[in-house]
């Protein structure tokens, strides 16, 4: 069993989006366990404030660190109450600043038994709470976000569908993009004619070995087209 624990000031957010498909039916299912944890619920201010200007002057707001302490010492009490104090685990903060995301980070991820995520908003988080209790920033992209909600949702996706049980069979992730150094050949399905294009033959022939072959070739041509540094990298054995 895997346990994810977000900490975020927009719960209702996270929870739609998991709530869905593959990962809401696993959930459902008890394969994973998704918990969302509302930082203001853990305000000290009687206003249940969160945020406040940055020092040194600037833009934008900054997530004050006594909340998120609070909320990440509720999740750990949390665990221990429901009896899983020994799970390994990882505390991630999802940033810009981060390690950008990709499935080998998502395979290492997945190895842990509890992720908690904290999701930082405005112009992100005090420094203190990062230093203290994150183990490491994990990144979407080179890119900014409004906060890190929508990477948190992600994040769980692409590690809880590696966890035995959330898809039907192991085999559903073994051919896909990046799973082998390669992005995932073309797929196909009926009808066997669509707008004149018809489906290629080998992929009704019914012999294994040529379909393999073709869909190795697929996925070589692809790959040195569109991402010849996953080659590359595979050349040099990283
Ligand atoms: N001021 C920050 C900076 O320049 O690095 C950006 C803060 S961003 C507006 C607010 C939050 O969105 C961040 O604290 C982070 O949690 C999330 N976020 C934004 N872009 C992200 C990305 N590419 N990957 C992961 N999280 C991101």
């Amino acid at each position: 069993m895997k346990r994810f624990d977000i900490m975020t000031l927009f719960p209702d957010l996270v929870d739609t989006v998991l709530s869905e498909s593959i990962i809401g039916r696993a959930r459902r299912a008890g394969h994973i366990v998704v918990k969302t944890h509302n930082i203001r619920d853990y305000s000290e201010d009687k206003h249940r404030r969160v945020d406040d200007t940055p020092y040194g002057g600037g833009r934008g707001m900054v997530m004050m660190a006594p909340p998120i302490y609070n909320c990440y010492m509720a999740v750990l009490a949390e665990t221990k109450a429901a009896g899983a104090e020994d799970l390994s685990r990882r505390v991630i903060y999802m940033s810009p600043k981060g390690r950008i995301l990709n499935q080998n980070i998502a395979r290492e991820l997945a190895s842990y038994d509890q992720l908690i995520i904290l999701c930082g908003h405005y112009e992100g988080v005090d420094q203190r709470i990062i230093d203290e209790i994150v183990d490491e920033e994990i990144s979407i992209g080179d890119f900014v976000l409004t906060g890190g909600e929508i990477p948190a949702c992600i994040l769980v996706d692409c590690v809880a569908r590696l966890v035995e049980g959330v898809l039907p069979a192991e085999e559903c992730h073994q051919d896909e993009s990046f799973s082998c150094g390669m992005l995932e050949y073309p797929q196909y399905t009926r009808p066997y004619e669509f707008h004149g294009v018809k489906v290629p033959d080998v992929l009704l022939s019914g012999h294994h070995e040529n379909i393999e072959k073709w869909r190795r070739e697929e996925a070589l041509r692809l790959t040195a087209q569109r991402r010849p540094d996953l080659l590359r990298k595979e050349e040099g054995g990283s």
